[in-house]
Parts: C-alpha cells; structure tokens; sequence
C-alpha cells in the first residue's frame, strides 16, 4: 500500500486543449474515487463574465486585473454538479455562452488574473485532501507535486465535433473557435497550456470516456494513491 492511500491524499491533474474530454473525464473520475472536482476553466470563466458584465475591455489587463480583484467568486467542488456565482448571483449558464467564450483566453492571458486563480486554486487543493483538478496549467503551474498528472488530446475534428454538439453550434464555426483559443491560450507568456514531461499522455480520439477513466484508475493504482 503507498502513502497516499494511509493520509488519504490524492490529487489528479488533468489538462489539454478544449473538447480533449476533460470535463466529462474528470468528473467520473472525481465521482468514482468519492473526491471533489474543480473546473478551473469555469473559474477564468466567471472572472471574464464579471470583466464583461463591468463594460471594461478583455484587452485592457489593468482594469482587468481590478475587476479580478474586486469580485467574489465562488465554485462548489461536487462532481455530480457544482455552481458558479459572482457577486452571489449564479452564473452557471452566462459562464458558457458565445460572448464568455470569445473573451475568456485574452483574460486568462493577464498575468494578475493567474497569480490570483492559482492561489485560490492551491488552497482549494489544500482543503479538499482528494480531488481531480482540470484545466491547462495544472500539472505544469497549480499542482506540480499531483500524484498523477494526465495530458489528454483528442483530434481537432473530433474535438471540434464534440462541442459543437454540446453547444449545438455549427462544427466549422466551432473549429475556428477552438483553434483561436488553443493558439492564445498556447502561446501566451503567462502559464501556456502545454504538456508537463512527466504527465500520461492519452489520446481520446478513438477511446471512450470510460476506457479513459478505467485506464486512470489502474495508474492510481499501480501509483498507490487510490
Ligand atoms: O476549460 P474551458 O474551455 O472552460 O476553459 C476556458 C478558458 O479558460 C481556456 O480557453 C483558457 O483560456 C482558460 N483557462 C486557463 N487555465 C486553466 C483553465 C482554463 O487559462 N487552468
């Protein structure tokens, strides 16, 4: 038995670029192990609805960076359906929407906002004891000591394919969207999604949610940590 499975701790990082499967992985995950689950994205998300909702500019990382500072975000860590609110109002719907989308990665890009996400993250870690935590910095910046640090990909047809049949969007147009927030969201200085050396790779194209979850489970396992 290893340590982990005697202090009860067990963190998941799971990253990769939109319609990878990471949502829908790490949430079965999460509910499977009985940990919680955090959506960072639906924290850049709710950041980028109060930036929009104040009028100020994505581009303008100043104000920005003030908006950030001054709301009250909150997000519940329960896999089986978490909420989102900002200033005590819920947010769960606005956060998905075609204006929050489109803004989301040039807010993300502001070095403050990060430095202010990724500590509320860490401590959320540090409460939770077991969780699954997904977005695109997570093994590389919010938890570089995760016991097991996951990299999923997926083809840019099927990814492209998969959400637009949860936004019930047109697939072209979809695939231009993501193709834009993959390319900001690699190349940006502060925090690029990228792929940590020591995460396990695993391409979703042809597999299914539930190969990939059965496949973690056996990692935690040979790991020791669950
Ligand atoms: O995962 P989701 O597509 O909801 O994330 C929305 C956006 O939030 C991403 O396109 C990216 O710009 C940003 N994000 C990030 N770092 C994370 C999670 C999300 O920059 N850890």
């Amino acid at each position: 038995m290893g340590e982990n499975v005697r202090t009860g701790r067990c963190v998941v990082a799971v990253d990769g670029p939109s319609g990878s499967g990471k949502s829908t992985v790490s949430r079965r995950l999460a509910a499977g192990l009985g940990a919680r689950y955090l959506d960072t994205g639906a924290m850049y998300r709710a950041i980028t609805f109060a930036v929009l909702r104040s009028g100020v500019d994505p581009a303008d990382a100043e104000s920005v960076a003030k908006v950030a500072g001054e709301v009250d975000l909150r997000i519940g860590t329960d896999p089986q359906g978490y909420g989102v609110t900002v200033d005590g109002v819920t947010v769960d719907a606005e956060i998905r929407g075609a204006e929050v989308t489109a803004a989301v990665s040039a807010v993300a890009a502001v070095p403050a906002v990060r430095t202010l996400l990724v500590a509320r993250q860490r401590e959320m870690i540090a409460n939770a004891g077991r969780i699954v935590i997904e977005g695109r910095d997570i093994g590389s910046v919010v938890a570089p000591d995760a016991d097991l640090k996951v990299y999923l990909t997926a083809s840019e047809a099927a990814r492209a394919q998969r959400r637009s049949a949860e936004d019930a969007a047109d697939v072209a147009a979809t695939a231009a969207d993501l193709a834009r927030r993959d390319r900001l969201d690699s190349t940006r200085k502060a925090d690029p999604l990228q792929q940590s050396a020591d995460a396990v790779v695993l391409d979703t194209t042809e597999l299914g949610i539930d190969e990939v979850v059965v496949r973690l489970r056996e990692l935690l396992t040979e790991r020791g940590v669950a």
